[in-house]
C-alpha cells in the first residue's frame, strides 16, 4: 500500500511517463509530474504538474523537494532516425538532466530512485547478426554501445549504482527493450518503428497507395513490449530490492518486415514494402529475460498482436483526423508519409 508515499515522475509529459502517472494514481499514490511539456494526448492525471527544464540544477532541486521516490523518465530521445543523428544534443541534455536529478534527489533525502535505461547500452559487437543471441544483463561489458544515447545511459547506470552504495539512495534500473503503445509520439521525426509503421499503413489504407517505406532490407530484428507491461514491470521493480540493471522487455524477436506484415493484417490492408536507405541501428537485438523472471517472478504478458491492435487503432484515428482536418489533403498525406510536421 502507498501509505502516503509521495512520488515524482519526470518525463510525465512523455509516452511512458504519462502512462506511469495514471498507473500510480490508480494505485493510490500522491504524484507530482514534471516535464518541459504537458502530455499531448491525454489529460494530466498527476496531483501536481510542474513545467520545469531538468537540465537545470535549481529545477531538479524544486522537482525532488518533499519526494519519497523518484521515477526518472525525462530524456531527450526518439527513434533510430533521431538518436543516430543528434549525438551531441542527446549526450549533453541527458547527462545534465540525470546528473542533476540524482544529486538533487540525494540532497533532498529521496529514499528510492528509478532510472530508465535502455537496451541501447548493449555493445554493437553482440548485435551484428539478425539471428542474435538474446542479451543478458552482464553482456553490457566490455562496453561499446552504438550511439551516444546508449553511452549516456550506461554512465548514468553506474552513477546510480554508486549513489546506491555510497549515499544509500536505493537505485532501480530497468533496461527497456522497444516499448510501444497508444498515446505516444507517432509522427514528426522522433517516433519509433512500431508507431511509424502503424502511421504509414494507416495512410496506405486511407489513400489506397500500398507502398510502405522501410529503412534497410527490413531483416533487422528486435523485440517489442507493450506499454501496460512496461508500466507494470517498472512498478514491480521499484517495489523489489534489486539494485542492478535489469532487462525489461519481451523476448519474442522478429524482423521489421514481419512487424509490418502483422500490422498490415490488423489494418486489413495489402502493403508493398519499399526498402530504402535509412538508419537501421544494430542488426539484431533480443532480451534474455532469465533474470527478470528470477527477480520479479514475472515477465511481460501482453502479446505483440494484442498490443499492436490497440496501438494501430489509436494511430489510425490520429491519421484519419489529420487527413480530414487538413486544408490541403495532398500536403498532409506527404507530411504523414515522410513524417514531417506540417
Ligand atoms: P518520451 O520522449 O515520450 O518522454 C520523455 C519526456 O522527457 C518528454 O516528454 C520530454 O519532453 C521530456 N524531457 C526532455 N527534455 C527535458 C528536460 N530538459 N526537462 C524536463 N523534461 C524533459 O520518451 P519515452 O518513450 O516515454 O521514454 C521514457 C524513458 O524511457 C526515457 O528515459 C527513455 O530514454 C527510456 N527508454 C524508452 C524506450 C522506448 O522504447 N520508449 C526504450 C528505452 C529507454
Amino acid at each position: 500500500m502507498p501509505d502516503g508515499t509521495r512520488v515524482l515522475v519526470t518525463g510525465a509529459g512523455g509516452f511512458i511517463g504519462h502512462h506511469l502517472v495514471t498507473y500510480l494514481k490508480e494505485s493510490g499514490y500522491w504524484v507530482r509530474g514534471v516535464d518541459i511539456k504537458y502530455p499531448e494526448f491525454s489529460p494530466k492525471d498527476a496531483d501536481e504538474f510542474e513545467l520545469l527544464d531538468l537540465r537545470r540544477w535549481d529545477n531538479c532541486l524544486q522537482a525532488t523537494r518533499g519526494m519519497d521516490e523518484v521515477y526518472a523518465l525525462a530524456a531527450d530521445m526518439g527513434g533510430m532516425g533521431f538518436i543516430s543523428s543528434n549525438h551531441a544534443q542527446i549526450l549533453h541534455n541527458n547527462l545534465l538532466m540525470n546528473i542533476h536529478s540524482f544529486e538533487a534527489a540525494h540532497v533532498n533525502g529521496v529514499k528510492r530512485f528509478l532510472f530508465t535505461s535502455s537496451a541501447c547500452i548493449y555493445p554493437e559487437y553482440r548485435q551484428m547478426e539478425a539471428d542474435v543471441i538474446p542479451l543478458k544483463e552482464e553482456d553490457a561489458y566490455p562496453a561499446d554501445p552504438q550511439d551516444a544515447y546508449g553511452w549516456e545511459k550506461l554512465v548514468i547506470e553506474r552513477l546510480g549504482m554508486h549513489y546506491d552504495k555510497e549515499y544509500g539512495l536505493e537505485t532501480r534500473i530497468p533496461r527497456f527493450h522497444n516499448i510501444f503503445g497508444p498515446a505516444g509520439t507517432w509522427t514528426g521525426g522522433r517516433e519509433k518503428v512500431p508507431a511509424a509503421l502503424c502511421r504509414k499503413i494507416a495512410v496506405a489504407k486511407f489513400t489506397g497507395n500500398p507502398e510502405i517505406d522501410i529503412w534497410g532490407d527490413g531483416d533487422q530484428t528486435r523485440s517489442f513490449c507493450y506499454i501496460d507491461d512496461c508500466v507494470t514491470g517498472i512498478f514491480k521493480l521499484m517495489q523489489s530490492d534489486y539494485n542492478e540493471p535489469l532487462n525489461l522487455g519481451q523476448d519474442r524477436m522478429l524482423s521489421i518486415n514481419e512487424l509490418a506484415d502483422i500490422i498490415a493484417e490488423i489494418a486489413e490492408v495489402k502493403i508493398k514494402k519499399v526498402h530504402i536507405e535509412g538508419p537501421e541501428g544494430v542488426r539484431g537485438r533480443n532480451s534474455d529475460n532469465t533474470r527478470l523472471k528470477e527477480v520479479l517472478g514475472w515477465s511481460p504478458e501482453i502479446s505483440l498482436e494484442d498490443g499492436l491492435a490497440r496501438t494501430y487503432t489509436w494511430i489510425e484515428k490520429q491519421v484519419k483526423a489529420e487527413l480530414e482536418n487538413a486544408a490541403d489533403n495532398q500536403a498532409a498525406t506527404e507530411a504523414l508519409v515522410h513524417s514531417k510536421v506540417l
